[in-house]
């Protein structure tokens, strides 16, 4: 099968119409338009097997997760998405995994009405480039820049999760498997705290790197009760107590949403969030991000999450 027939068979299938996609799949390049008033909102995100994903993963499970932290950033702007494109590099036109990434795709983009309007087929060591495309009111963003002190910090979700899953393999519950595997980018709360939050971001590498970023672009800092981070029922039964605070904070892959709210707006964002939001800490004066007990007693901790070139 020639690289023509494949993006026939596997990709074309993903184009569905929506108004904003004027030209999708076919012709050199799409084209995108965007509702009156908003700005395109634009993320890219790498997928290297080995590295990201399993060689031996599930092939769905891979064109799921690879959309879904592109969405993440996405719902982290408070951006509704539009589109995506897919960039694959491929070491041999295995039918039976196009089939299965593509359903996997397709079953995350399906739940957003999201169209694949592009992308390239490449030979070479498997991976996959997504760049997903969404819109925001102009001006409107939420950005990792406008915290305050005073402002609490929150989190939506739980925290954890995929990162025991991570850890335990093929022992894993299936409840944590799944927010390993198929995780989902909190859209609706994004968007439904866009006009609430001070700042916000997606927690990809752990709550304690991604929090100290935000802090750094707002130039502030937090503390944040190690007591207070909320945690699944599956993650209590699971995770040796030591290892808690490790994980969730330090473990990555979670895709839940960090916010920062005036102190009087949380009670609206609770109402609007749509998923349990959680206090976790509050925004300092004083730099760094900080996590301590209920009495105050703060915690040791390495200061960052996983990075790839140290
Ligand atoms: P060009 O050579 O002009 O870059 P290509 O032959 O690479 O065009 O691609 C033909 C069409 O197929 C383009 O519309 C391109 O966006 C689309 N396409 C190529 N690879 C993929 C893919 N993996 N997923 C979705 N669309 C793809
Ligand atoms: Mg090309």
């Amino acid at each position: 099968m020639d690289e023509f027939a494949l993006i026939r068979r596997y990709f074309e299938p993903l184009g569905r119409p929506r108004p904003e996609v004027r030209l999708g799949i076919g012709d050199d390049a799409a084209l995108l338009a965007l509702p009156p008033g908003s700005e395109l909102c634009i993320t890219t995100d790498t997928l290297v097997a080995g590295r990201h994903f399993a060689a031996d993963a599930a092939a769905a499970d891979v064109g799921w997760k690879a959309l879904a932290v592109n969405l993440s950033d996405l719902a982290a702007m408070g951006a509704a998405p539009l589109a995506y494109t897919l960039a694959l590099t491929l070491p041999e036109a295995d039918e039976t995994w196009l089939q299965g990434l593509a359903a996997g795709l397709d079953e995350l983009a399906a739940q957003h009405d999201l169209a694949l309007i592009g992308g390239d087929t490449t030979r070479g060591p498997l991976s996959l480039t997504l760049t997903a495309f969404g819109a925001v009111p102009a001006g409107r963003a939420l950005r990792r820049q406008g915290a305050r002190e005073g402002d609490l910090v929150c989190v939506t979700g739980t925290l954890g999760d995929a990162a025991l899953a991570l850890q335990l393999g093929a022992q894993a519950p299936p409840a944590l498997r799944q927010r390993l595997h198929r995780p989902q980018p909190r859209l609706a709360a994004g968007q439904a705290l866009r006009e609430l939050a001070s700042a916000g971001l997606d927690l990809s590498d752990g709550l304690a790197g991604d929090l100290a970023h935000l802090c750094r672009a707002s130039g502030v800092g937090a503390s944040v009760r190690a007591d207070l981070l909320p945690t699944s029922a599956a993650f209590a039964a699971a995770a040796p107590a030591a290892r808690h605070l490790a994980l969730q904070v330090q473990g990555g892959d979670d895709y839940e949403l960090c916010l920062t709210l005036p102190p009087e707006r949380v009670e609206a964002a609770t109402a609007a969030c749509g998923l349990p939001l959680t206090v976790i800490g509050r925004i300092t004066r004083e730099p760094g991000v900080r996590f301590c007990t209920a009495a105050g007693e703060i915690l040791p901790l390495a200061p960052h999450g996983y990075r790839h070139f140290t």
